[in-house]
């Protein structure tokens, strides 16, 4: 009678434990084939599931393998051989990431070399002349990347209760910090203090393969979160970006506020 108790009560519990792992295996399977976390449409199996964990792989830009065509003299690719004209008006900081950051709004720019310190314009996102269409283009991945993060961003701290998962790749948007200096740089909208930058990086002949390639990346460098656990962030639609300079006033690293995180991109090799 006891024996028989006991293999009850063992027997009820190992079908408990099944219908746990049935529903655990459920779940996981749904997951696998549900659409992927990072938005590229696909089931997420056959996308950044690798069958271990997740991995959304940095996009592949090819810039060093477009075909020769010539050089449009204002694009900062020129070099490349591969321009191809007009020189395309560049939004500074992508039409697609001011549109998640105006919502409803306006848009409305602060501390550049052409405002009166402490002063606030509203006007259209900034555009420069800085890329010609194919190379605009070819950096059109790490716009999609970036407005990718930013509306989650976004969508987290305004709709989400904390269940839905964004995955993307972390070398994309070092890579796009990296543009959207640039582009800031070359348009001279860049100042410390009230003196202009001339725009020049302290590696200005690495960018252009540190933007192909995240493997052109020095070790230890990239994008660091400068938060710290139990920092509170703040729903505040901006995106801040400060360039630190050398003793030439040659831009070494910079830093970074996206919505209310906060960062930091520094390279050896820029330092
Ligand atoms: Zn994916
Ligand atoms: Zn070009």
């Amino acid at each position: 009678m006891i024996k028989t108790r006991l293999a009850g009560h063992a027997q009820s519990h190992f079908d408990l434990q099944c219908a746990a792992m049935g529903e655990a295996r459920r779940k996981r399977e749904a997951v696998l084939n549900g659409p992927c976390p990072c938005s590229s449409g696909k089931t997420a199996r056959l996308c950044c599931f690798n069958g271990q964990g997740w991995h959304k792989p940095s996009a592949v830009l090819g810039l060093k393998a477009l075909p020769a065509t010539g050089r449009v003299e204002k694009c900062y690719m020129k070099e490349l051989g591969s321009c191809f004209p007009p020189i395309s008006a560049e939004h500074i900081i992508s039409d697609s990431v001011c549109r998640v950051l105006m919502g409803d709004g306006e848009f409305s720019i602060s501390g550049v070399p052409w405002l009166e310190a402490g002063e606030t314009k509203i006007m259209p996102p900034l555009q420069t002349k800085c890329l010609c269409t194919k190379h605009n283009s070819a950096l059109s991945p790490l716009d999609a990347s970036a407005h990718y993060f930013f509306a989650s961003l976004k969508s987290y701290l305004e709709h989400d209760a904390g269940s839905r998962h964004a995955i993307l790749s972390g070398h994309d948007l070092e890579r796009w910090i990296l543009k959207t200096a640039k582009a800031a740089a070359v348009s001279r909208n860049l100042a410390r203090g009230r003196e202009r930058l001339s725009g020049a990086f302290s590696r200005d002949e690495a960018i252009l393969d540190m933007l192909d390639d995240p493997r052109h990346w020095s070790e230890g460098a990239g994008l660091y979160c400068t938060m710290n656990t139990g920092d509170i962030a703040e729903n505040t639609p901006r995106f801040q970006f400060q360039p630190l300079t050398d003793e030439h006033d040659e831009i070494k690293a910079w830093r970074s506020t996206s919505w209310a995180f906060a960062s930091s991109c520094c390279s050896k090799r820029l330092i």
